[in-house]
């Protein structure tokens, strides 16, 4: 069974992240979207680790095959763990790659077993990021266009503090 993961913070979840997981699952038998526990970026989130597993269940739970998960360490050691083919990624611009492509280099040297596949994202996501829906319902503005129907009310009664 070829297995792959989708790593994230999706803080939230968007349409552009679920395009990629919808078409990784139909490259793979299993797709597990995981919510990576960055230390880093941890005070940044505008969603706890339960608020976004729970969205992505929500937008993912008509594709059979894709699973959730969070993790706290390194992805390299969580594909190994889970015994997988590959880490799935999108890619949106050129300013993405660079930093893909050293996260997928270093991967490569921790796990050799595992190897980076890029997505291309589709043109109508090119420019989405949960940071840019943080900023538009920040302010009051629709972001239907950009998060599944299924989470609009959530995301909007935390973010909008017009
Ligand atoms: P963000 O960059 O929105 O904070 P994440 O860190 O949660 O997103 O990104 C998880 C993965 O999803 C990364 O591989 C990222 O490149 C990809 N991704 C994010 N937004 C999009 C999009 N609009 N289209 C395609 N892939 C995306």
């Amino acid at each position: 069974m070829k297995i792959a993961i989708c790593p994230g913070s999706f803080d939230p979840v968007t349409k552009g992240h679920l395009d990629v997981i919808k078409r990784a699952s139909k490259l793979f038998d299993k797709v597990i979207v995981v919510v990576m526990q960055n230390v880093r970026k941890k005070d940044s989130n505008s969603f706890t680790v339960e608020e976004r597993l729970d969205f992505i269940k929500r937008c993912t739970c008509d594709i059979g095959n894709v699973e959730t998960d969070s993790y706290v360490g390194l992805l390299a050691d969580y594909a190994r763990e889970k015994n997988a083919a590959a880490i799935v990624k999108g890619l949106r611009a050129v300013s993405d790659f660079e930093d893909e492509f050293q996260q997928s280099l270093t991967n490569m040297r921790l796990n050799p077993d595992v190897e980076t596949v890029f997505i291309t994202a589709k043109s109508e996501y090119m420019f989405l990021s949960s940071s840019v829906v943080k900023q538009v319902a920040g302010y009051g503005g629709e972001v239907d266009d950009f998060i599944p129907a299924q989470i609009i009310d959530e995301v909007n009664k935390r973010l909008n503090h017009k």
